[in-house]
């Protein structure tokens, strides 16, 4: 697998020493975004902010968290997917106003960025980052109204077409939105008094909050001392989740939408061996992702699970950078052959994805120099073969092997005995689905992309 996950977003309101809790809620969410992460609280309508580059315990630590102090707080951890940018694109965003400071967090990519942009900044806006999350601050504060905050968020989304899931806070109340397609997920819970949104909720368990609900497509939830309200900027909602989301970017033990990650991929695996039943020793699935696909697999076909390849759990995740180079010494830094295991053995080796090729191409040759006799690739997933713009970083279409070659041709450039992708009919069905978003696998994309693909395209 060769993409890297987008961001985290979370907030919390009404829990005494609110970014003590962020903290551990926001390390449980770092493996959507490694690069850098951040917490913003309010505490008797001031401000306190904390952002850096680095894992959530890098940034941060017992002494700078108690400066954090107040019963509210936003938290984010990124992997940048569009302008890269510095430290001033590193969120929460907090904001200065008249009528009152703000912050926010954003995960998601917005398709009509660059024309809402330019639209605002023919009106005077300055922008202080090169994130397409700051245009949300310039578009609620538009055209403010003191008395009605709410229809000033609901105007600002309607606005934007694209990807968010998005956290807003005040100095007494927090907000959470989720775009109309509801591309990527973003569940609220019950924390003691009080409540907990996340992008997944594995969050929720690192801090014994509990499950209440989705926040829907097009919702707008606004938590205060009220409790929850919910408002929506649109009626025209769909359900696009993200079918990546299932497949590699979730932590197994989050359930989206109703459905544990783990869940669907043991589902995928065992459909991928009732589509492509394959004659092997054992069963081996790449860490860690693949790992519950690899145990359907096996489950579905007898063939036992072998653990054939290890992850090392002590490579710094700062070292898979956007970079080829540093991506393949990556990958011999973060996977070994357990030669014992593989050796002289026929290996169904099975993967969540192929994107560039390059990855699945080291470990086959990883795989045969420590002496598998066979190595069959199976993807738990179709064929990828055309770029994300909702968030996802894949790359261009002319970095996806997926997208000019076909399955034998990719075969041969991976150096494996065999290759199988998952059908598109299965890929819905593994988790009891009719509606995501497989755009990425089809080329049909749920939004109008604004010529951010090189062309005007309405897929509409
Ligand atoms: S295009 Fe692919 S990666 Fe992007 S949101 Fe859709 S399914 Fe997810």
């Amino acid at each position: 697998m060769g993409v890297h996950h987008e961001c985290g977003v979370l907030g919390i309101y009404g829990v005494q020493d609110a970014a003590q809790l962020a903290y551990y809620a926001l390390h449980s969410l770092q493996h959507r975004g490694q690069q850098s992460c951040g917490i913003v609280t309010f505490d008797n309508g001031e401000m306190h902010i904390m952002k850096g580059r680095g894992l959530v315990n890098e940034v941060f630590n017992q002494q700078n968290l108690k400066t954090l102090t107040g019963n509210i707080a936003i938290g984010h951890v990124r992997y940048p997917t569009t302008n890269v940018g510095g430290m001033e694109n590193v969120q929460p965003f907090s904001f200065r106003h008249h009528t009152g400071d703000f912050a926010l967090a954003h995960n998601g990519n917005i398709v009509n960025f660059n024309e809402i942009r330019r639209y605002q900044e023919q009106r005077g806006s300055l922008f202080q980052t090169t994130s397409d999350s700051e245009l949300f601050a310039h578009l609620i504060k538009k055209n403010y109204s003191d008395d009605h905050r709410i229809h000033n968020i609901l105007d600002a989304l309607n606005i934007l077409e694209g990807a968010f899931s998005l956290v807003v806070m005040t100095a007494n109340r927090l907000y959470a939105c989720r775009d109309k397609y509801g591309f990527h997920p973003l569940s609220v819970g019950r924390l003691g008094d009080g409540y907990i949104v996340a992008s997944e909720t594995c969050a929720f368990d690192a801090v014994g909050a509990e499950f209440l609900r989705d926040v829907e497509p097009g919702e707008v939830l606004a938590i205060d001392h009220h409790g929850l309200r919910s408002n929506r900027y649109t009626t025209e909602c769909h359900h696009n989740m993200c079918a990546m989301e299932y497949i590699y970017f979730a932590r197994p033990d989050s359930d989206i939408e109703g459905c544990n990650v783990h869940a669907y991929r043991k589902n995928s695996g065992k459909l991928l061996f009732k589509e492509h039943p394959v004659e092997a020793d054992i069963v081996v699935g790449v860490p860690d992702s693949s790992l519950s696909a690899a145990i359907g697999y096996a489950e579905a076909s007898g063939i036992p699970y072998e653990m054939g390849l290890l992850k090392s759990k002590y490579v710094a995740r700062t070292f898979i950078q956007p970079t080829q180079e540093l991506r393949d010494r990556g990958v011999k830094m973060k996977l070994s052959p357990v030669r014992s295991v593989v050796s002289g053995k026929r290996i169904v080796l099975i993967d969540d994805s192929i994107v560039r090729g390059t990855t699945s191409r080291q470990i086959v040759k990883m795989l045969r120099d420590a002496g598998a006799t066979e190595v069959h690739l199976c993807i738990a997933s179709p064929k990828y073969a055309f770029p994300c713009y909702y968030g996802i970083d894949t790359g261009t279409k002319e970095q996806l092997i997926g997208a000019s070659n076909s399955v034998e041709q990719i075969r041969d450039f991976v150096g494996a005995d065999s290759l199988y992708f998952l059908s598109e009919e299965a890929m819905y069905q593994a988790g009891n689905r009719t509606d995501l978003c497989a755009a990425c696998f089809t080329g049909k994309y749920p939004t109008k992309l604004y010529g951010i693909d090189g062309k005007s395209v309405n897929n509409e």
